[in-house]
């Protein structure tokens, strides 16, 4: 970052006390996974068609930019890293995700009983962020292990049946991690680049997440990697310092909006915890409502925020923009690719600049001109879909 740009970011964002508990409203209930949007087609009678086409139904490539054979081709090569090497809590624990190994490769190898000194945790957290980053985290913070976000159960797809989610009390800290999406190619939501770059931020995830887990076992600590799987991301990246939650029902982060993908680590290695951050998402979120009008399935809120969910898959007791996720699992469906129209329409989404720094303080500190930023955004056409033809050609 440069020395303007890091002068701006500090001026943008506040740190506050509360993390994902300042949206608390009610009794936190713990969240079973098998509610979850993508675990719900698999057992829910009422979604059981929807599942089956979403899931089994061959989507044949066309003759158009974006839903073409090459298209399809970047999409599958994008998730084969998480699909092949990178299997969660309900889906067996497996590849880069997994808890326990038989025996693993080292070079040099370090003879057992070696732990690092955890005298100075800020050096140690400094070295893991440092690690974070040499792996492919766009950014990383630190928080306990709030055990409330933990899913309670958790839901294997394979036997469609509950399993324990027994992550061990030694865990005190989660380690979050952001990955960023490629931003021309989620320009072309909902077309096949911004299906791939979602693809690939799965498999990013898993890379960095289960690399990182790795490093800190190597240091002598116990750790597991977490893609999706585990426990809900959002709230554990609130409150290591990473976002803020918003309208589209995603975390927001500083310098790349919602444009990231979320992974953790949970670790017993003794951590520097980071603060949670504001930077003016929740105030920008109720006059902008951008995504909204663009999500073609109309599963965002236009309204306020309200604790009462939609369905199952929300959590109650917590104030919010609840998503309908049955809508938007449908409209995948009928599509047979994703859509991430909620992550390409955000102001907060943006490239490196000066100019997008400058506008990211100005949200922040100058909410009386939310609107006329809201007109700009509009004006130099960010947010609106371009061209999937185009992409190849970049
Ligand atoms: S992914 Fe698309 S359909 Fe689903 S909520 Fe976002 S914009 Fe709407
Ligand atoms: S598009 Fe607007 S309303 Fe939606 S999350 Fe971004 S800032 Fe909030």
């Amino acid at each position: 970052m440069s020395a303007l740009a890091e002068f701006l970011y500090n001026r943008t964002v506040r740190t506050v006390r509360q993390g994902a508990r300042r949206y608390v409203v009610g009794k936190v209930a713990p969240f079973d996974q098998k509610n979850e949007m993508f675990r719900r087609p698999v057992w829910d009678e009422k979604l059981l068609a929807l599942g089956e086409k979403f899931y089994r139904t061959p989507t044949p490539p066309r003759d158009r930019p974006g839903r073409s054979l090459k298209d399809q081709a970047l999409i599958n090569a994008s998730w084969h890293l998480e699909n092949t090497c990178a299997q969660g809590v309900g889906d067996g624990r497996m590849g880069l995700y997994a808890w326990q190994w038989e025996e693993i490769f080292q070079y040099p190898r370090v003879p057992p009983g070696f732990r690092i000194d955890t005298a100075d945790p800020a050096a140690v957290t400094r070295d893991i962020k440092r690690a974070a980053r040499f792996f492919g985290a766009a950014l990383v913070g630190v928080c306990e292990l709030d055990r409330d976000w933990l899913y309670a159960p958790a839901f294997s797809r394979k036997t469609r049946t509950s399993v324990p989610n027994d992550v061990p009390a030694e865990y005190r800290y989660a380690v979050v991690l952001a990955v960023e999406m490629d931003y021309e190619a989620m320009r072309c939501s909902p077309e096949g680049p911004a299906s791939a770059a979602t693809g690939l931020g799965y498999s990013k995830m898993a890379f960095v997440a289960g690399l990182l887990a790795h490093h800190i076992r190597g240091l002598g600590f116990r750790a597991v990697a977490c893609g999706n799987d585990t426990g809900c991301s959002i709230p554990m990246a609130i409150d290591a310092g990473l976002g803020e939650l918003a309208r589209n029902g995603l975390l927001v982060t500083p310098l790349y909006g919602p444009r990231v993908r979320l992974a953790k680590v949970l670790t017993d290695l003794p951590l520097l915890t980071d603060r949670p951050i504001e930077f003016g998402v929740w105030g920008l979120c109720r006059v902008c409502k951008k995504c909204a009008r663009q999500c073609p399935s109309q599963s965002i809120s236009h309204g306020e925020p309200t604790d009462r969910p939609n369905d199952v898959s929300n959590r109650p007791g917590v104030l919010r923009w609840p998503i309908r996720a049955e809508t938007c699992l449908a409209f995948w469906a009928r599509r047979g690719n994703d859509c991430s129209n909620c992550i390409r329409s955000c102001p907060f989404n943006k490239p490196p600049g000066t100019l997008h720094d400058l506008v990211r303080w100005g949200i922040s500190r100058l909410p009386r001109l939310h609107r006329l930023f809201l007109w700009g955004d509009d004006v130099f056409g960010y947010g609106s879909k371009a061209d999937p033809g185009r992409y190849w050609s970049i």
